[in-house]
């Protein structure tokens, strides 16, 4: 996502882009689109369909054979005493709340009484811990000692499942079934291994079995058997479409598995699993949290955390769930895989592939680490322009990829994690293409289709993801991203189509016509041309530009997000996946601001992702079309750099994108997009004129910035660094000095006027301290003590003269001032305080040479540009007031209010060339203006450019259908384009208003 500079929506990044527990949107009926905690306990049972569906309540009504079942179930075991039952249950319950040592201790007391009891729960304690290799020892040395004990055996098997040895696993799991025939765990075993294995019919036999044993079972009390079950028949509903199937679960079966053991946490994540799968956050985290309460040790919950956290791209909250979830179990196969997600989502490529080389040794075969391993390979080593032609064979994705076919040929979950990989590095056409062959190998999977769907609609392949998405609803309706994103695409289908030479607009007829219209002549007239030269490429076929408005209850604001990422998250008005822009309607945001460089920065970014077949850096597409934007860099940035400089706490080329995907507050945000920005500016200063286009270029032949920075200007990334802080350095510098009075603690402020009491300047700053928390006397004392050291002490002086006027004694307050304020080496406050002090007594001349000294020196420069015209203003001068405006619009560039004023000014000294500038910058701010298209109508019938002044005055009479004198202009410009019989019309329209409009039935007489 790139979102633009200085716009700052009220979302901040903080509380917006990257927030996990978002508002949801509404639909039309007011009912929230998510599938969502409150609804999901009420949902209605399904209707029984006896063989393939689970029934949605369990009989429950025959006790005798519930017993038959249970005693088959634990034939293999022997009976409990009834004094030791305590006990065991005791160990289990210590064991499942997550107290592992003690509940190993118990287990090893009850080994006698109950052994195989005993080597499970012990096994189960290690294996929670990472520690199978000790587990596997426990269970082997009970299964010598108790050969026929299928749930030993089939725990064994599991084991050799996890760590990728699927011959054993299937050999232990048949042994296991030999000895029990429904042994649950073996037969969920021997499933795993035909997935693995490609044999993907015997698999879906395999978890339709646990179906047909629920709903032949007429109670099952072991809260283990339900979770199995469940995650069978997750995994047979995900395969046969059959999605109601998961409203059963999460309602019914894993609340029953509660029911049996409220310790039971399994059933929580399993349930959180699910809503997970759905991007249903929201109840994902309730059940992860109520799963946390019973267990804060269980590794598996921490690293499903992790999975939501990174899914709400709350980096920092991955972080710390990965940690937890690894100090717990070092050897959990899901967190490495978070973990290497989380390096990728911060661009550490190296980084993600020593983890996942490291997994590798945990479970070899495990096709989620090889398919994100494959993709981090080809990231780093270089992707294909052309997805169709054979990847190289000796490349180690290739090598990889080929593998993992050898090993299965219907690896679909490989070629979903390589999809979703490269979906997480924003390497969208790859992420498209492996979406498309885990289909391909495995048609099973619920989600290919889906995630391919979005990944198209980035790409703007509007038609061919509607397909895709409306297939995977009817998949599995609970897909939160899916149905928002079809709920975009229906108001989309509603839009109206603007097609131009290089771009498609769609926008909302009814609200947006006026917008659509000038948009697509900005871009076909100024910015495309500019752009294309300025990169030194063009972008293949149209490029898609969609504005979003109100629609059904939801804001413009709403719809934009839920474009981009499917979920309300982002922080922007205007964002670029790779080969759309999407925007918000200026006239559904509260604030105007400037959409006309909102479209010139996104399609920068659009060329960027295409010329460099999507490598290049976040930062580096940042930096061009903030530089490119031609704006002069706001005060506040350089304030944020100058501090940030001060404290050592500035972003360098291996942090920057953290700035703009996990900025911890604002000011990160801000100050990633002001050194982006900066990084072009030393580029150009230090490597030439061609040193942006040079770098664009190794990105386009897949060099990483290092590599760049060697191949472009042979230099080390190091010394480059060295240069650009300097550079910084000199920038702060020239800013001059920037206000920091009051951002200094006042306890650091008494502590150094403690070390050096006779130093003037920390005595001044400490007064002012003071009178900034109204402590008078104090400020007066310390002021005072300052003058003393340095009679002309300025701020000292300002500090005296403000106590002055608290009791309204201006006149000492001016004598304050005159003598301690230096047009040469001036104080802020004390310059600005005279300043005011001499524009309220309308000495406007002193006023205005006083703010102009602050213009000049001081870095926020906005401010005093602003008084230095409110002094013009007082005093009529507009000559002067024209410039001081102008440099006024430069640094505001979302201001219309100044523009309109430089219009206005313009055309009445019949400056027609620069009312033109001013109308359209101001029409690039607030096309719906009507008064705006009138001026510019005004412009061109003064340039005697009679059709274009019709249609402006067309347009303005469209927003403002009341101003009888633009009509009348309309009239005279359409005798003007000779265009009679419009002429009279319109006039035959104003008489009909106004009968007695000065003029008009003379005109209209002339032309009869
Ligand atoms: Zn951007």
């Amino acid at each position: 996502m790139f979102s633009p500079r200085r716009i700052l929506p009220f979302p901040s990044p903080r509380n917006g882009a990257l927030r996990r527990h978002a508002r949801p949107l509404r639909n039309p009926t007011g009912s929230g689109w998510f599938f969502g905690p409150s609804s999901h306990h009420a949902q209605e049972p399904l209707p029984e369909k006896p063989t393939r569906t689970l029934p949605a309540r369990v009989t429950r009504l025959f006790p005798f054979v519930a017993f038959l079942v249970a005693a088959i179930l634990s034939a293999a075991q022997p009976l409990r005493a009834e004094d030791n039952a305590d006990a065991l249950a005791q160990a289990d319950a210590l064991r499942l709340t997550g107290r592992y040592e003690e509940a190993q201790e118990l287990y090893e007391q009850l080994a006698e009484q109950h052994p195989i009891e005993a080597a499970l729960g012990q096994a189960d304690c290690l294996r929670a811990r990472g520690q199978e290799a000790q587990a596997a020892q426990v269970l082997a040395a009970a299964a010598e000692a108790h050969p026929s004990a299928a749930n030993v055996t089939a725990q064994a098997s599991r084991l050799a499942l996890d760590r990728g040895d699927y011959a054993e696993a299937e050999k232990l799991a048949a042994h296991s079934l030999e000895l029990q025939e429904e042994q649950l765990l073996a037969r969920w075993v021997t499933a795993q291994t035909h997935v693995a294995a490609g044999r993907l019919n015997e698999a879906e036999k395999a978890y339709e079995w646990f179906i047909d044993f629920y709903n032949r079972s007429p109670q099952i009390d072991n809260p283990d058997h339900l979770h199995l079950i469940g995650q069978a028949a997750a995994q047979y509903a995900r395969w046969t479409r059959n999605s109601n199937q998961f409203r059963f679960l999460v309602n019914e079966l894993y609340p029953d598995a509660l029911r049996l053991n409220e310790n039971f946490w399994p059933a929580r994540l399993a349930t959180a699993q699910l809503f997970l799968e759905k991007y249903n956050q929201a109840s994902a985290v309730t059940e992860l949290n109520a799963a946390l309460v019973i267990n804060p040790n269980a590794a598996e919950i921490h690293a499903a955390r992790a999975g939501l956290a990174l899914q709400g791209y709350d980096l920092a909250a991955a972080k710390t769930s990965l940690d937890q979830a690894l100090r717990l179990n070092p050897r959990l196969v899901a967190a490495h895989l978070f973990q290497a997600d989380l390096h990728m989502a911060n661009f550490q490529l190296a980084e993600a592939i020593a983890v996942l080389e490291a997994t590798l040794k945990l479970n070899p075969r495990d096709e989620e680490t090889l398919g994100r391993l494959a993709a981090a390979y080809g990231a780093l080593d270089g992707l294909p322009t052309d997805w169709e032609r054979p990847l190289p064979a000796d490349s180690r994705m290739g090598k990889a990829i080929a593998q993992a076919v050898e090993a299965n040929e219907h690896c679909g979950r490989f070629f979903l994690a390589l999809g979703d990989t490269f979906d997480l590095l924003r390497r969208y056409p790859a992420a498209a293409h492996f979406y498309r062959e885990a289909e391909r190998r495995m048609p099973q999977l619920i989600q290919t289709r889906g995630k391919r769907g979005l990944v198209l609609m980035r790409l703007g392949e509007e038609v061919e993801a509607a397909s895709l998405l409306q297939q995977s609803f009817e998949d599995d309706p609970f897909n939160v991203r899916v149905k928002n994103m079809l709920e975009v695409l229906d108001v989309l289908s509603n839009y109206a189509v603007l097609e131009t030479e290089h771009f498609v607009i769609k926008f909302d007829r009814g609200q947006d016509e006026i917008l659509a219209q000038a948009a697509a002549r900005y871009l076909e007239e100024t910015v495309y041309p500019a752009v294309v030269r300025q990169m030194g490429y063009e972008p293949q076929g149209k490029t898609l530009f969609e504005f979003f408005n109100r629609a059904r209850n939801t804001g413009g604001h709403g719809w934009f997000s839920a474009r981009m990422v499917g979920l309300p998250y982002v922080g922007t008005v205007g964002a670029c996946a790779g080969k759309i822009v999407a925007m918000v309607s200026p006239d559904a945001m509260p604030q105007k601001f400037n959409w006309g460089r909102v479209l010139k920065h996104e399609f920068i970014h659009v060329v960027n992702l295409q010329q460099t077949n999507f490598n290049i850096p976040h930062w580096f597409t940042e930096a061009l079309a903030v530089w490119h934007e031609e704006l002069p860099r706001p005060a506040e940035w350089t304030a944020l750099l100058a501090r940030r400089a001060a404290e050592e706490k500035l972003f360098d080329l291996d942090d920057i994108n953290f700035g703009f995907v996990r900025p911890a507050d604002q000011d990160d945000w801000t100050l990633a997009y002001c050194q982006a920005e900066l990084y072009a500016e030393y580029l150009l200063h230090a490597h030439g004129d061609d040193a942006l286009t040079r770098m664009l270029a190794a990105y386009a032949d897949n060099l990483n910035t290092r590599q760049a920075l060697r191949h472009c200007f042979d230099i080390e990334q190091e010394e480059f660094e060295r240069g650009y802080r300097a550079y910084l350095d000199q920038v702060v510098a020239q800013a001059g000095p920037m206000q920091d009075a009051e951002n200094l603690d006042l306890a650091q402020l008494q502590n150094a006027v403690k070390q050096d009491p006779k130093n003037a300047e920390n005595l001044a700053r400490l007064a002012y301290a003071y009178l900034q928390r109204k402590a008078n006397p104090q400020a007066r004392r310390l002021a005072l003590a300052a003058r003393q050291v340095e009679p002309k002490q300025p701020l000292a002086a300002y500090v005296l003269a403000r106590l002055q006027l608290s009791i309204g004694d201006a006149e000492q307050a001016l004598e304050l001032l005159e003598a301690a304020v230096s047009e040469e080496a001036p104080e802020e406050h004390s310059l600005a305080l005279l300043a005011g002090l001499k524009l309220q007594a309308k000495d406007y001349d002193r006023a205005a040479r006083l703010y102009q000294v602050g213009v000049a020196r001081f870095a926020a420069r906005q401010k005093w540009l602003k008084a230095l015209a409110r002094v013009y203003l007082q005093s009529q001068e507009e000559d002067k007031l024209v410039p001081v405006l102008a440099q006024l619009a430069e640094l505001d560039a979302d201001n219309v209010v100044i523009r309109k004023k430089l219009a206005r000014q313009s055309l009445d000294k019949k400056d027609y060339a620069a009312a033109a500038r001013w109308v359209n910058q101001a029409l690039l701010i607030d096309v719906t203006d009507a008064e705006l298209h009138a001026a510019a109508a005004e412009v061109f019938a003064a340039q005697e450019k009679h059709l274009p002044a019709i249609a402006a005055y067309e347009i303005a009479l469209r927003l403002n259908p009341e101003q009888l004198a633009w009509r009348f202009s309309l009239a005279d410009a359409q005798v003007q384009a000779d265009r009679q019989d419009d002429a009279r019309q319109t006039l035959k329209n104003l008489l009909k208003i106004d009968p007695d409009y000065p003029g008009a039935d003379v005109l209209l007489e002339s032309l009869e």
